[in-house]
């Protein structure tokens, strides 16, 4: 029995059908379904993660990997004596779920907060340096470089780690850098308790690279600034400073 079977042969309810009314025969379309009722976004850059069991991963790569072959027979690619193609449509599904979309289907890093409230607490900026890797949602085209992420501490810290995990986390989807400098910024900030966050990144983008306009070193920098960060410009000097030592004494 292949795994559309199994779902085909499941009751239709209310959970797994639409309200468009069409019977569920994959695990894909019966998670569309549940979310189009919620109201639930699943852009690219979205986590997806409430609507999962642990078992769904594994099943959505089997369907994903028969989608793929149908891609690649779309592409005349001989997938059958080519030895190179053979198993490359379940290699593509395993990593969009597994690796590059990863932080769609996982739910967030675990961090632990630290309290930062005693007498001698830590009032400072801190800054850190992630390097990240993500795929653009346009062309699904890899996006790589590094984030500057800078708080000013509230009355919480959690491990130095763990800035570049949620980082990442935020990275491994489909994503535009505009948007994705926004999301590291709100989960710092929904982290760390912190209210003022600068977020500096400059990426290279496959799309431009290997594609299009073909250009080499197509380097973008965006910046999202909240709080001090934005309006004191004694805090934004502070920060884009902090990044040219860092860039001086951490060159790439
Ligand atoms: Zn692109």
């Amino acid at each position: 029995m292949t795994d559309s079977d199994m779902y085909k042969n499941e009751p239709v309810t209310y959970d797994n059908i639409d309200e468009g009314g069409y019977q569920e025969s994959t695990l894909a379309r019966v998670l569309r379904a549940r979310m189009k009722r919620d109201g639930k976004r699943f852009w690219a850059n979205d986590n997806i993660s409430d609507y999962l069991h642990k078992s769904d991963k594994e099943h959505l790569i089997n369907e994903a990997t028969k989608a793929f072959e149908q891609v690649l027979d779309a592409l005349l690619i001989d997938r059958e004596t080519d030895p190179s193609s053979k198993g490359t449509a379940r290699r593509l599904a395993k990593m969009y779920i597994t690796e590059v979309m990863s932080g769609r289907y996982e739910p967030a890093p675990d961090a632990t907060a630290f309290p930062n409230d005693s007498k001698d607490r830590y009032e400072g900026m801190l800054v850190v340096r992630s390097e990240l890797r993500s795929m653009c949602s346009h062309h699904h085209q890899p996006v790589a470089g590094v984030a500057y992420i800078g708080i000013i501490a509230a009355q919480k810290l959690i491990g130095l780690s763990k800035y570049t995990r949620i980082a990442q986390w935020c990275a491994r989807r489909g994503t535009l850098q505009e948007e994705l400098c926004n999301d590291i910024a709100r989960e710092i900030g929904r982290a760390t308790g912190a209210e003022d966050i600068g977020v500096y990144m400059q990426m290279t983008h496959g799309c431009c690279e290997n594609r299009g306009i073909m250009a080499h070193s197509s380097l973008t920098q965006t910046t999202v600034l909240t709080g001090s960060f934005k309006s004191d410009p004694g805090t934004k000097k502070e920060f884009f400073d902090n990044i040219k030592l860092q860039q001086e004494f951490a060159p790439r």
